[in-house]
């Protein structure tokens, strides 16, 4: 139990280790599974030069780390952010690990990264900074051995062009090489949306459960991104009113609710939501402490901490970003009685469309939309049934409960295997 601790300085990887501890010390794990759980598998840092539209050379750092392989290939996204670090990728290919074992599809966790910021750059530097990145952790990526995808600032574009990259270093195509393409090029119909997809999934889940009428219910969204924009569009179609939502730059709210595909438009014309016409500005911190009754965190790691729970009011919290919430704010959360559906669970559906498309990959079939929607459905809620129902009998949190059931999963597979030589 970590109340009352006041490091509001966490990084996502202390985080990440202390949220795998607590779940440890529940199960009695053996201290050299928590070693090694403790670790990344193998972690590439790489140098990235990238000739620059004026023609001088910038070398940037970039990652890509494999935290553990026990129940399959690495799978995760690659991100580019200003703040990457080596140790943030490590907590992110961490909760891939966790991730991809809640909802049971048969891969270990990765993640990547490049410290830039992609808004500095022109389309034709972001293109040669991914090739050239590409190129740089091809030894160890591969349709058996590591599948990128997705992650913050990056896109089906972007995908594009490491698939594109990897194959012709390999001499042909290799679609299943990476996941999130675009349809054209080997991408499944359905992984555009399928993070935010498999997040109301679980809202609507927990609502079931909780007798929470999800007509009428307010919800704020903070990140209008991939999947918060997506996530807002689906909770608005199933009559919730989505009455807050904000990017970098700031916030907007309307108690009437936000016509979130409007704001949509407005994002893409002036490039925030800020410019929203019919809103009232607000900043991040607001937002994430207004009485809604759906807060979906969809931004970046640590974002309500010991410093602002306490005047967190939402009822229930689904984390469609990675790590939005540190262990201290988790124990403020739950002595005010708010429900939180776990990012490794809430985000859960985004890698297991990407399973999906990988497998189509794989076979050279593509599913139909029906096929893909069904069998994200069918994952997600028997996901959520486990660790809703572990999480009722054991009297446990739901983020508890998930990664119980996750590291017993992981710990199993490792058990199997043995230790090599
Ligand atoms: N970046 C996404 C995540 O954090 C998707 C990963 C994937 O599809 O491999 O879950």
């Amino acid at each position: 139990m970590i109340a009352g601790n006041n490091n509001h300085n966490e990084t996502a990887l202390d985080v990440a280790l202390q949220q795998m501890n607590e779940a440890a010390d529940l199960i009695h794990l053996d201290q050299s599974t928590r070693n090694l759980l403790s670790k990344p598998k193998r972690v590439l840092s790489v140098a990235v030069p990238v000739q620059m539209d004026d023609g001088s050379v910038q070398v940037f750092d970039g990652y890509r780390v494999q935290h553990n392989l026990a129940r399959g290939p690495a799978k995760g996204g690659i991100r580019f952010h200003p703040e990457v670090t080596m140790d943030e990728v490590v907590a992110l290919a961490m909760w891939m690990t966790w991730k991809c074992a809640v909802v049971d599809i048969p891969y270990g966790g990765a993640k990547g990264g490049i410290v830039v910021d992609p808004k500095k750059l022109s389309i034709g530097e972001i293109e040669r900074m991914t090739r050239r990145f590409t190129s740089e952790i091809s030894m160890i990526i591969g349709p058996e051995k590591d599948i990128p995808a997705p992650d913050v600032n990056t896109n089906p574009q972007v995908m594009a062009w490491i698939m594109d990259t990897y194959s012709m270093e390999m001499g042909y195509s290799i679609p299943a090489v990476v996941t999130g393409k675009p349809i054209e090029v080997g991408g499944s119909v359905g992984r555009a949306d399928a993070t935010s997809r498999g997040c109301v999934f679980t809202i609507i889940d927990l609502a079931g459960r909780i007798g929470l009428d999800l007509e009428g219910a307010t919800v704020a969204v903070q990140g209008y991104g991939n999947v918060g924009s997506n996530a807002a569009f689906m909770l608005e179609d199933l009559g919730c009113k989505v009455v807050a939502v904000s990017d970098v730059e700031g916030g907007i709210y309307n108690e009437n609710g936000l016509n979130t595909r409007a704001v949509a438009d407005t994002v893409r014309e002036s490039g925030s939501v800020v410019n929203y016409p019919d809103a009232e500005h607000i900043s991040n911190d607001e937002l994430l402490v207004l009485p809604v009754d759906i807060l979906v965190p969809a931004a970046l790691e640590n974002q309500i901490t010991g410093r602002n729970a306490k005047n967190v009011r939402a009822k229930v919290i689904a984390e469609g970003a990675n790590g939005p919430l540190t262990p201290e704010a988790d124990a403020i959360l739950r002595d005010k009685g708010c429900i939180v559906i776990p990012d490794i669970l809430a985000n859960a559906g985004g890698v297991t469309v990407s399973y999906f498309e990988w497998v189509q990959g794989i076979q050279a079939l593509s599913w139909t939309a029906e096929q893909v929607q069904r069998e994200l459905k069918r994952r997600m809620t028997t996901a959520f049934e486990a660790v809703y129902s572990y999480a009722q009998e054991e009297k446990l949190d739901m983020r508890t409960a998930a990664y119980v059931i996750a590291l017993k999963r992981v710990a199993q597979a490792i058990k199997l295997r043995g230790v090599y030589p």
